[in-house]
């Protein structure tokens, strides 16, 4: 039970602080965090990860020892816990947004164009690319200091490049000295390209080794096969992590699996390598809902849901999905039904690539992968060795054929909770075993290509 007086002095706190910090900060930072419980000398808060704790305390340690008890250093006395994986909250009405359009914001730096809707607070979290998020946060926190480089990776459409501009915009607004540079790896070649030809090189270099303190890059696949340029951005990022400066790079693939060389990758894997997954389900509807409410566009969560359920591997596609809807239902002055949905999707969902993708290929591939018989993935046998590559099966399976539970599970001899056991279990795997997510990545790739 929370004493009610330490409920009374947090918000008290929070409304101390909100005058202080901008709305951004605030429920970035701030308004996630729960008081647990409470005793005359110590406040148990829940937060949603370490930097919000770090950030608390330094920057409202002073505030805190003001509002809280502090123990008899005089310090705050708060003991933190990390709230567990949360699952998303669905927001029937669709959650509070400001409406924006996409648009590109040049800052104080005239080289630095980060969308204006990509930002911390439209990024929508799940179990799959919370880690990511946290890790991106920490980075924009204390840049230089935390991870470096962060390494981002997931597929195409995922949110890498939300990511990657919501650490520029926090810094920007939050480190007002630290000059951003955010481009991608085709603009940095393309420039290096010209600063050839115009003999400029020296400058671009001097530009990148002096004039940067945070270099944010995007899509660094672009870079395989290009060993020249590659030799001129591995030396850039060198300068620039001797220096302290912060790196964040982004790609479609984990660093060991990208053609580049072993210094390179192995320069790569030297801070933090974070995963951004697909969306689970959940979290897939709560996007959409989102997103159909920054268009204003008013859809039920059963229609939310089917949407989700038929669109999964990318959340650029579920935008367009939200964008066909919308543009039709405006022509049209229709309410959105399923029915609509179907019919105006059609021509989306049939091309969804998973709709072919059948259980037989998933089994054949892992069983390829694992160097096991599909025989034995669907029978009984319970030894490690099949267990898991079973459970593999059974989620991707789950992630990538377009049936319900039910039918997976008929589909492998067992039944639905079986197949969401598995899943669970796996989604929870790859959290911290990167060998695997690299055989579920190099599965996947398999069936879809
Ligand atoms: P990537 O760089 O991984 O290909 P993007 O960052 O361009 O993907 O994301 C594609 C689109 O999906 C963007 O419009 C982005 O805002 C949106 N998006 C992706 N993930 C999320 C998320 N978790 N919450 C809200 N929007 C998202
Ligand atoms: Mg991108």
């Amino acid at each position: 039970m929370i004493a009610c007086d330490a409920q009374e002095a947090w918000t008290q706190f929070l409304e101390f602080v909100k005058t202080k910090c901008s709305a951004t900060a605030f429920s970035n930072w701030l308004a996630p965090i729960r008081v647990l419980e409470s005793n005359s000398d110590e406040v148990t808060l829940e937060v949603p990860n370490i930097f919000v704790q770090e950030y608390l305390l330094s920057n409202y340690k002073q505030e805190l020892r003001s509002f809280l008890p502090v123990d008899v250093v005089g310090d705050p006395a708060i003991r933190f816990i990390i709230a567990p994986s949360r699952k998303m909250a669905f927001h029937p009405t669709g959650p509070s947004v400001h409406v924006e359009e996409p648009k590109l914001a040049s800052s104080n730096h005239p080289e630095v164009k980060l969308n204006n809707a990509y930002r911390f607070e439209t990024f929508i979290e799940g179990t799959t690319n919370q880690f990511v998020k946290s890790a991106a946060m920490g980075v924009a926190l204390k840049p230089g200091q935390s991870f470096n480089p962060l390494f981002i990776h997931g597929g195409v459409g995922l949110g890498k490049t939300h990511l990657l501009h919501s650490i520029g915009h926090y810094i920007q607004e939050n480190h007002k000295k630290l000059r951003i540079q955010c481009i991608t790896t085709e603009a940095f070649i393309n420039d290096l390209v010209d600063n050839l030809r115009n003999k400029s090189v020296d400058r671009m270099k001097r530009f990148y080794r002096s004039e940067v303190d945070v270099l944010l890059v995007d899509d660094i696949q672009f870079l395989q096969n290009r060993l020249n340029f590659e030799e001129e951005l591995a030396h850039t990022f060198e300068a620039l992590k001797n220096k302290g400066a912060q790196i964040v790079i982004t790609s479609d693939k984990p660093p060991s699996l990208l053609k580049l060389s072993e210094r390179t990758i192995g320069k790569m894997e030297g801070g933090l390598v974070a995963h951004m997954g697909i969306p689970e389900l959940e979290t897939r509807v709560a996007i959409i809902l989102y997103k159909a409410a920054q268009k204003g566009l008013n859809i039920s969560q059963k229609v939310a849901f089917f949407i989700a359920e038929h669109i999964y591997h990318n959340v650029r596609q579920l935008e367009g999905a939200i964008n066909r809807l919308s543009a039709h239902c405006r022509l049209m002055n229709l309410n959105i039904t399923e029915d609509l949905v179907t019919r105006t999707l059609r021509e989306m969902l049939h091309h969804a690539p998973s709709e072919k993708i059948s259980v037989e290929q998933i089994l054949k591939s892992v069983a390829s992968v694992f160097q096991v018989r599909v025989v034995d993935l669907k029978g009984n046998t319970r030894t490690k060795e099949i267990a898991l590559p079973r459970q593999v099966a059974m989620y991707l399976a789950k992630e990538m054929v377009n049936e319900s539970l039910n039918m997976l599970g008929f589909a492998f001899g067992k039944t639905h909770s079986t197949i969401l056991h598995a899943c669970k279990n796996i989604e929870k795997k790859v959290e911290t075993d990167e060998q695997l997510r690299q055989q579920i990545g190099l599965i996947r790739r398999n069936i879809e290509s």
